[in-house]
């Protein structure tokens, strides 16, 4: 389905609960989040009809996420009943990677097509710092076993934050050259969280360039319309993506809308426009009364957003970990 600014939406980022056992300073505020009550969270099988009446209005393209969709009992069968539908070209996950060891083969086995790992720090205790919690070697075991068990492309999302160090930038670069994976590099987005002063993108590609590894070269690793622009260094076996929803913003080709967990419709990340799918779900709307929620939120969908490095989003009403990411 096409938005109001001739935009196909054909992916939907569905939150599957919004806890999460980290606490990333720039993510969840330390304090002031209270959880969703387990009654308030759409089952497994009211997801499912929602990708199916969804799926019907164009969305072809399913990405898992949180607060941390790992968290959540029986997400290896839910991913299972997914792709049982056999009706998305692509089912996707994000996590911090933590939990994700032992459940990476079961994942891939359940239909799984690949995962975005966050990975902000190489250092164990700047990694401690930024997550509040957690443990660098939980998720680096998950990158190991994501990567064995075929979950590819592995993609690394970085938040660049004011921890972000030469040292980072060096183990990032290893590991491009080494493995199959795409490291993202990523704004901070002040919407409530800490962790702003980080290095900018263009400080970044300053500081690969100066590397003297070689001229970064455009590289197409992204299925779909994803928002990063890659790059490979020469003979690298992975690449480099950058993603600067702040400083330069997709919003153009944005083709994507939000489900929260608590079955909320979000029209864009930044904006606290959002369309209550799960009341009348749970009064017994039909699947055309649900059909055309969505596309009420897709008529919602602003043009662009108005964030900017230094502002932040002043009524944004959420943490990103409600939300997805
Ligand atoms: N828990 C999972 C994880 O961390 O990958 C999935 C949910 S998390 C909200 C999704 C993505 O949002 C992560 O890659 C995270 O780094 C990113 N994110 C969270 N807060 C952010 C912020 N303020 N600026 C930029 N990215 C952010
Ligand atoms: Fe949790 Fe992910 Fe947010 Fe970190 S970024 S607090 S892991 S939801």
């Amino acid at each position: 389905m096409k938005d109001g600014y001739n935009r196909s939406i054909n992916y939907l980022r569905l939150s599957v609960t919004d806890r999460c056992n980290f606490r990333c300073r720039y993510c969840l505020p330390s304090k002031g989040v209270e959880w969703l009550k387990h009654s308030d969270i759409l089952s497994y099988e009211e997801l499912l009809r929602l990708i199916i009446v969804f799926n019907c209005e164009g969305i072809t393209r399913v990405r898992l996420t949180g607060g941390e969709p790992l968290v959540r009992k029986g997400i290896v069968d839910f991913v299972a009943a997914i792709s049982k539908l056999k009706v998305l070209d692509d089912l996707s996950l994000t996590t911090n990677g933590s939990l994700l060891a032992p459940m990476a083969e079961g994942l891939k086995a359940a239909g799984l097509s690949r995962v975005n790992i966050s990975l902000d720090t190489a250092n164990p205790s700047r990694f401690t710092q930024i997550t509040s919690c957690g443990r660098l070697d939980d998720t680096l075991r998950g990158i190991e076993s994501a990567l064995a068990a075929g979950l590819t492309p592995v993609k690394l999302n970085v938040v660049l934050t004011e921890e972000f160090s030469n040292t980072d930038l060096a183990y990032f670069i290893d590991q491009v050259y080494n493995f199959p994976v795409n490291v993202r590099f990523i704004e901070y987005m002040p919407v409530g969280g800490q962790g702003g002063n980080g290095p900018s993108i263009a400080e970044i590609k300053d500081m690969l360039n100066a590397a003297g590894l070689g001229q970064l070269e455009p590289a197409a690793v992204d299925i779909g319309n994803g928002p990063a622009k890659n790059y490979r260094l020469p003979e690298s076996k992975g690449a480099f993506g950058f993603i600067t929803p702040v400083t330069d913003h997709f919003c153009v080709n944005c083709n994507r809308l939000r489900l929260t967990a608590d079955g909320k419709l979000i029209p864009c990340l930044l904006s606290d426009r959002a369309v209550d799918v799960k009341t009348p779900l749970r009064a017994g709307a039909s699947d055309e009364e649900l059909a055309e929620l969505f596309r009420q939120a897709v008529r919602e969908k602003p043009e662009r957003h108005c964030l900017c490095r230094t502002s932040g989003h002043s009524d944004f009403g959420h943490s990103m970990s409600q939300i997805g990411g």
